[in-house]
């Protein structure tokens, strides 16, 4: 399949000063501060469209990019959230930040939340679910670094990470599995992103 046409667009720090709403939709990414969402994004589209950064809590800004397809759409890439770390303050403007785009309802927006999986769900992945859940955002989780996890272990994680998707009404159950190292999956998760294109 070929590469994702992602073109880096902006930074915006406020919910208000998102780009007005593309006719291809809007695909929101959430996961924790590591998960591996800049190597994912990088591994779509082939080239280095996101910066991938040994220092964690380097990302402080929603980033979006254009979807290149037609019709056009946008990703939104939202700060890695969940970074120990991190101020206090900082933390709690990235829960306001992420808060303020649920509540704007902005229209076809889609979310995919990233999950490691050699951690699985926790706590704070839980309250994003619980945020999408609440304002109708349908979504579907990605399992990444598969790589990093194989046979039984796979296969349960894998399995309590569905059961989890089936509690929510706004979560696909069927979850995607992908590893940006070996590319195993890459295709599903493209192909997740052109849905309804
Ligand atoms: P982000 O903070 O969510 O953007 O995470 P990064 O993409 O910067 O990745 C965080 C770390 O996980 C880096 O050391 C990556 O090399 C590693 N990583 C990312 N994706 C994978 C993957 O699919 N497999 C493995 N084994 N490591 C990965």
């Amino acid at each position: 399949m070929p590469s994702l046409p992602l073109r880096f667009s902006k930074r915006v720090t406020a919910p208000g000063d998102l780009p007005p709403t593309a006719p291809g939709g809007e695909l929101v990414l959430f996961g924790r501060s590591n998960v591996g969402k800049s190597s994912l994004l990088n591994a779509l589209a082939k080239t280095a469209v996101a910066r991938t950064s040994k220092d964690p809590g380097c990302t402080t800004a929603m980033t979006i990019y254009a979807l290149e397809t037609r019709p056009k759409g946008w990703v939104i890439d939202f700060p890695g959230y969940g970074y120990a770390r991190r101020s206090k303050q900082v933390r709690h403007e990235f829960s306001i930040m992420i808060e303020g785009y649920v509540a704007c309802a902005r229209p076809s927006a889609r979310v995919a939340l990233l999950i490691d999986a050699r951690r699985g769900l926790m706590s704070v992945d839980q309250q994003w679910l619980d945020h999408c859940e609440g304002a109708d955002l349908p979504l579907s989780v990605i399992a990444t670094k598969i790589d990093k996890i194989k046979g039984a272990a796979r296969t349960r994680i894998l399995a309590e990470l569905a059961a989890v998707a089936a509690s929510y009404k706004v979560a696909d159950e069927k979850v995607l599995p992908v590893s940006a190292r070996t590319g195993e999956g890459l295709d599903a998760v493209r192909r997740w992103f052109l849905r309804g294109l």
